[in-house]
């Protein structure tokens, strides 16, 4: 792969973040002039194919990429299904489903394990369906 100014570029972006990026959020941090929207996707797709980013898809289809940091410990997300902020969160107890499956005879084991909810900021921002009225009965 040939090392280009738009490619550093996006590498330099992704290892900054510390949670998966859409190509669209990507591209808007980036200097647009000189990595249109296509060079971004094309750039990510070689990415993934050399192991340097990991790509998630969110509940609603969206492609999320994420740069592979060596040091870093395998991670799960919690994707907010309001703002979409995505977390990290440990990785736990998926570990023990592996070895019962190993045990089964299953091997290449693989996963994808992904967490969706409503963050606390957004909570904050919602009505809360547990307190709001009830439907307004009609004025006789
Ligand atoms: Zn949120």
């Amino acid at each position: 792969m040939r090392v280009t100014k738009p490619r550093i570029a996006i590498l330099e972006a992704l290892i900054k973040r510390d949670a998966p990026v859409s190509i669209e959020q990507l591209h808007q941090e980036l200097d647009q002039r000189s990595c249109d929207l296509v060079t971004v996707y094309r750039c990510l797709a070689a990415f993934e194919d050399l192991g340097l980013v990991r790509r998630n898809f969110l509940h609603n289809g969206t492609a999320l990429y994420e740069f592979m940091h060596a040091s870093r410990p395998r991670h799960y997300h919690i994707v907010c299904k309001s703002c979409g902020r995505t977390e990290t969160v440990d990785y736990f107890s998926v570990e023990g489903l592996e070895r019962v499956l190993h045990e089964r005879g299953y091997t290449q084991l693989s996963h994808i394990v992904e967490f969706f909810g409503v963050c606390p900021d957004c909570q904050k921002k919602l009505p809360d369906r547990n307190t709001a009225p009830a439907i307004p009965q009609a004025h006789v």
